[in-house]
């Protein structure tokens, strides 16, 4: 796991196990908040060990920005936290979060002893805050990459916790195209100094604008493509002969899953909008 602090006792800590996944952690002067959590308990236990032996603040609140195991399984950890998602990322965990972790339980010895922690508080279309301290996170519905997407932006700071509405390669689950366009197009918006992306490199201030348009472009591409693929004899032979650089992106994103992520991207906005390939 690697550690960066992005600005005063604000946070970011990157896997090295799994997709370069973030979690990020505000630190006040009576508790802390952490945001997302890491996939294998080893990674949350060491941001866990920093927090509250090192820094000596207790985790008040954890904030999931999505349902995804990848952020959210960590959330056993921080007992006595109060969990805060979206109402839909509660639902999610409860039904299909639950099914994954319990097949994941039977190859990987490390999530044995895991358990499945929901949203204790959620959230629905408004918006929402919490304190820390003089600080305030704002809690932003950033929806595309899943219906369930939620932004925590620390408002003083400038810094946006985007979940994976920001990736390096967009990766549309819900086959919600129009969403993920405009939660991108908002993000340039908000005046920031950094994106935390849910995986991968902290975007700063002067790179934001060109790493949003990257990913709008990438967007667009996959539905021109998708289009064309309805138009053909054999859909899922045009979309496999798709590469990924012709959608302006680079298959050595995130640890080599960006080309398997491209390939869900086609087929899942052509199962949303033709049916199966
Ligand atoms: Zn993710």
């Amino acid at each position: 796991m690697i550690r960066e602090r992005v600005a005063d006792n604000v946070y970011v800590f990157t896997s090295e196990l799994y997709a370069q996944v973030n979690a990020g952690l505000i630190v006040g002067p009576d508790f802390s908040v952490v945001i997302d959590t890491l996939a294998y308990p080893e990674e949350t236990q060491e941001i866990r060990e920093f927090v509250e032996d090192r820094l000596g603040s207790p985790v008040r609140y954890v904030v999931n920005t999505h349902h995804h195991a990848d952020h959210t399984l960590g959330n056993w950890w921080f007992k006595g936290a109060v969990v805060v998602g979206h109402r839909e990322a509660r639902a999610m965990m409860d039904t299909v979060g639950r099914e994954s972790l319990e097949r994941a339980r039977q190859t990987s010895r490390e999530l044995r002893d895991v358990q499945l922690v929901l949203p204790d508080v959620v959230i629905d279309q408004g918006e929402m805050s919490l304190r820390v301290g003089k600080r305030t996170l704002q809690l932003v519905p950033l929806p595309g990459h899943s219906p369930d997407g939620l932004g925590v932006l620390v408002l003083e700071d400038r810094v946006l916790f985007s979940g994976d509405a920001m990736m390096p390669l967009p990766h549309v689950v819900s086959g919600d195209l129009e969403a993920m366009t405009a939660s991108l197009k908002r993000i340039p918006r908000l005046k920031l100094e950094n994106v935390v992306q849910g995986h991968g490199e902290v975007i700063l201030r002067g790179e934001i604008q060109n790493a949003v348009r990257s990913n709008l472009n990438y967007v667009a591409c996959v539905r021109r493509e998708v289009t064309r693929a309805s138009h053909r004899k054999d859909p899922g032979a045009y979309l496999a002969s798709v590469s990924i650089e012709e959608c302006g992106k680079s298959r050595i994103l995130l640890g080599g899953l960006a080309e398997d992520l491209h390939r869900r991207n086609l087929l899942g906005m052509y199962g949303t909008l033709y049916g199966k390939a």
